[in-house]
């Protein structure tokens, strides 16, 4: 890929709070960034590094296509719904506008303990989701 922002990722963070006892740091990576083995988060208060091991990268960059994969097809998934049934009969829900709601929590293992990481996905077109 050429120029800075890729279509593949733009705008994908991660973020998870800082192992530290009693820092409240807030580390936030850039999706794009964490195939890079050389990439280390650090901490902005305390900073304390965290390098990445492989299987976690492995997981986050599968992440990261995922949602590459979700922006390929946003034209066609704006013009899909999903049909929900509720009380009074049936509501449409575009998958754009679910796509816009795959800010989600993931936990992963590192260094043995389990860190919730949030993840959100801005939507690469505001126009898809009228
Ligand atoms: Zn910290």
């Amino acid at each position: 890929m050429s120029s800075g922002e890729t279509a593949a990722s733009g705008g994908a963070k991660l973020d998870f709070n800082c192992l530290t006892d009693g820092c409240e740091g807030l580390i936030v990576l850039d999706l794009e960034n964490v195939a890079d083995p050389d990439f280390q988060a650090v901490c902005p208060v305390c900073h304390r590094a965290y390098a990445l091991d492989e299987s976690l990268r492995d997981k986050l960059t599968r992440m990261m296509k995922l949602i590459s994969h979700l922006r390929d097809c946003e034209d066609i998934l704006g013009c899909s719904a999903v049909s929900v049934s509720v009380a009074g009969g049936e509501v449409k829900i575009p998958y754009a506008l679910l796509l816009t709601r795959l800010n989600t929590m993931i936990t992963l293992e590192i260094a043995g303990r389990k860190i919730d990481f949030h993840l959100w996905v801005k939507p690469s077109n505001s126009q898809v989701f009228r």
